[in-house]
């Protein structure tokens, strides 16, 4: 058993919580009860996930995609106040880190898609160095890379725009909504890219750079980092801890 406010802190550390500037609160967003035995992990702070906690009898959830985003009125009013109002009536403290999750070198998205990838990042780019670059060790082909993604992904095919048909010696990435991070894996010198979301204008970048780009899913990019943090606090804390995927093609 451990104390909220002991996780909090930790976590605050361990993930340089105040280096960054975010689009929303990152630790604790919604407070329940003061002790902690049993923890639940999950990508989005979704009503089924709050739910498979409740039915879990979780003390804390913890997720990358929290409840509160800049720009929202603020108000807990219909979906939101439905997700709010049941992990409150179940005492349930969820524990929300976004960019922080991203970046950290070891538990974080990047790092874990990356290590299950086989790729070691040795170069930063982007905003707030979110982005990842790594040799891709022997020269691998494009149609190799999406391959290898596929398999890690669960299956999942990756959306492919191909650049102009190099073997890759260099990879970037970044999980999730990264693709506005594109021209500045460019500028890192890579020869594809991958994120989880793809928009209109990356097609013609990849074919005018001749970069590859390869869009393979926000969630599926996104679901190592909360299970790898998780894991580690259940670890250092002797806590219960599951993972609970919440399918979502998006
Ligand atoms: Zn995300």
């Amino acid at each position: 058993m451990v104390q909220r406010n002991e996780i909090e802190s930790y976590l605050d550390t361990l993930l340089e919580v105040g280096r960054f500037k975010d689009y929303g609160p990152n630790g604790v967003q919604v407070e329940g009860r003061a002790e902690l035995r049993r923890i639940v992990s999950g990508v989005t702070a979704s009503r089924a996930l709050i739910d498979a906690a409740i039915a879990e009898g979780a003390d804390a959830i913890i997720v990358h995609h929290g409840l509160f985003w800049r720009g929202q009125d603020g108000r807990l009013v219909g979906w939101l106040g439905e997700r709010v109002r049941r992990l409150m009536a179940h005492g349930i403290n969820l524990f929300a880190y976004h960019l922080p999750l991203d970046a950290h070198p070891e538990l974080g998205n990047n790092a874990q898609l990356g290590m299950r990838l086989g790729l070691s990042a040795d170069a930063r780019f982007g905003e707030q160095d979110l982005g990842f670059a790594a040799p891709a060790g022997e020269s691998v082909s494009l149609a190799a890379l999406a391959g290898r993604v596929q398999a890690v992904l669960g299956g999942r095919a990756p959306l492919v725009l191909p650049g102009d048909g190099r073997s890759l010696a260099r990879i970037g990435w970044c999980t999730g909504g990264a693709q506005g991070y594109f021209e500045a894996a460019i500028a890192a010198g890579v020869d594809a890219f991958l994120t989880g979301e793809v928009s209109e204008p990356q097609a013609h970048l990849a074919r005018e750079t001749g970069v590859a780009f390869l869009a393979c899913g926000h969630h599926a990019t996104e679901c190592f980092g909360a299970p790898a943090l998780a894991a580690h606090l259940a670890d250092r804390f002797a806590l219960e801890h599951r993972f609970i995927e919440i399918a979502n093609p998006a």
